[in-house]
């Protein structure tokens, strides 16, 4: 194993394996034992990162309160021409980044460098809050009294993070945090975790002041859980499953931790007859197959009026059925890599044997890919389905698209509603009155009309019930970084 190098990034990436280090205080420090990290299209080893523990969280929280009180000082003007030099240091290195992540996490490429992209400008987007993060002024009922509600930051953040868009997840937590003052401490996955450590690099070539942003390895049951019991941490920023959502806000819940909580989704899709078929199977399709249906906010579940339901269904079992999908560290033009691990790949191919079980009928797909290496399932439609079956319920990660039949929006709306996820939903209609009623009714955090189901950096992604508590992007978003500080000034 090579030392965590000085050569530089794209010369490592075609080299053996290689150990990183924490990155705390503005230096890199060994970490002790190390996560082993492969690529789930090979199994290759692609390099070790720390398996940090309490005193390695313990260092890294202090190193971020050290460092907060003269980053919150500084005008916001000043902290975003650090986010500018960051951003500027992902687009110099796009494209090993992407390389990255094609390798970690098996995203096909054009998908990891519109990651790569979008999180630059999402930074930068940040970076614009500078001169418009504003207070309050409220009117006394006294005379000659001023109030002010000032926002503040909340002190230390600790961004904990999922593997399925890891890079951007990065900057989804330090952009605002950084930019309305606070102070960071960042742990990856331990599935993806070296991109983060290469941003890390990145950083380092930076002004940024030494213990605004602190990076380490882990896992989650050790320096995850520490990262939240810590009583120096202000805000746990946490993005990932439910189950690892509710066990963090009990842990918060001792040390009353504020907490914003991005968990899953089971995002359903309505078709109506009146719909373009075509623009909604292509939509719904892409939707489910991107990421290797490992994305929170895409359709996991349709419901298809009856009078299109047949036609509905062929056109997806062809756009199914033309998925190409394979190593995409070795291919290029694929629909789909491999999922990120073997868990991962079990959880799919049990979800749908269930299906099976439970009446469901696979139309196309249905197994596990028979491929020489890596955790490929294939892209799998299944029809016939009911509003009990587990398929319609629980999150599948995976590339597969239950389809239910409706007789009608009311119908559709009250099954869409009857989940306890609340993240995202869609539907394709042509009929404003019907989209106009979904805006209406529908409970979860966003609805998209007639289009696929991706968030702007300008909106406010946040799922109701439990896909989670609070929410990222957008000025809403932002604000979750801050708290409020009413200032009652009695003149005379
Ligand atoms: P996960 O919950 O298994 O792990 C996420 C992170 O939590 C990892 O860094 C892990 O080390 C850490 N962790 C695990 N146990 C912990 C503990 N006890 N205390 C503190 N940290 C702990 O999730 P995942 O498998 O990495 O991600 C997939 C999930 O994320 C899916 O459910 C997906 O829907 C969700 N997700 C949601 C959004 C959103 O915006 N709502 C975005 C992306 C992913």
């Amino acid at each position: 194993m090579n030392s965590r190098a000085t050569r530089p990034i794209a010369d490592r990436l075609h080299e053996g394996p290689v150990d990183y280090r924490n990155y705390i205080d503005g230096q890199f420090v060994d970490g002790g034992d190390y996560i082993e990290v492969t690529n789930p299209a090979d199994g290759r080893l692609l390099g070790r990162v720390p398996e940090s523990g309490a005193d390695t969280v313990d260092a890294a929280v202090i190193a971020a309160r050290r460092a907060q009180s003269a980053w919150e000082k500084r005008p916001p003007i000043e902290r975003a021409g650090y986010l500018r030099q960051i951003s500027a240091k992902v687009r110099e290195h796009r494209v090993e980044l992407a390389d990255i992540i094609v390798r970690e996490q098996g995203k096909v490429r054009p998908l990891a460098e519109v990651e790569i992209d979008f999180t630059a400008s999402y930074i930068d987007y940040m970076a614009e809050w500078a001169r418009r993060l504003e207070g309050e002024v409220i009117t006394s009922d006294r005379q000659n009294e001023t109030i002010f509600l000032l926002r503040k930051p909340m002190g230390v953040v600790a961004g904990i993070l999922p593997w399925n868009f890891p890079f951007f997840l990065i900057a989804r937590k330090l952009a605002p945090a950084l930019i309305t003052g606070n102070t960071i401490v960042i742990k990856p996955s331990e599935e993806t975790p070296i991109n983060a450590f290469v941003f890390a690099e990145l950083l380092a070539e930076t002004d940024l002041p030494a213990g605004v942003v602190n990076i380490i390895g882990g896992r989650g049951v050790a320096a995850g859980q520490a990262m939240v019991e810590h009583r120096s941490v202000d805000l746990v920023t946490f993005t990932g499953s439910v189950a690892t959502g509710s066990r963090i806000m009990q842990t918060a819940g001792r040390n009353l931790t504020r907490v914003n909580l991005e968990l899953g989704g089971k995002a359903p899709a309505i078709v109506l007859a009146n719909a373009d078929l075509d623009l909604a199977a292509k939509a719904i399709y892409d939707s489910r197959v991107i990421n290797t249906g490992q994305v929170c906010n895409c359709a996991e579940r349709v419901y298809v009026e009856r009078a299109v339901h047949d036609a509905f269904i062929d056109k997806l079992k062809g756009l199914f059925e033309a998925t190409r999908y394979g190593d995409p560290s070795h291919e290029t033009d694929l629909h789909m890599g491999p999922l990120v691990n073997k868990i991962g790949l079990d959880k799919v191919a049990r979800a749908v044997d269930l299906a099976r079980e439970q009446g469901g009928t696979v139309i196309t797909g249905g197994r596990i890919a028979d491929r020489s290496s890596g955790f490929h399932y294939e892209p799998t439609l299944i029809a016939g389905v009911g509003a009990d079956h587990d398929i319609m319920r629980s999150e599948t990660f995976g590339p597969v698209l239950p389809v239910q039949v409706v007789d009608g929006l009311d119908e559709a709306i009250t099954l869409a509603n009857d989940s306890e996820y609340g993240l995202t939903s869609s539907i394709f209609t042509n009929d404003l009155n019907a989209a106009l009623q979904v805006s209406r009714e529908l409970k979860f955090g966003e609805t998209y009309i007639n289009r696929e189901h991706f968030e702007a950096m300008q909106g406010f992604h946040a799922g109701r019930r439990k896909s989670g508590i609070g929410g990222a992007d957008g000025k809403h978003g932002l604000y979750e970084f801050t708290e409020t500080h009413v200032v009652y000034i009695q003149g005379r």
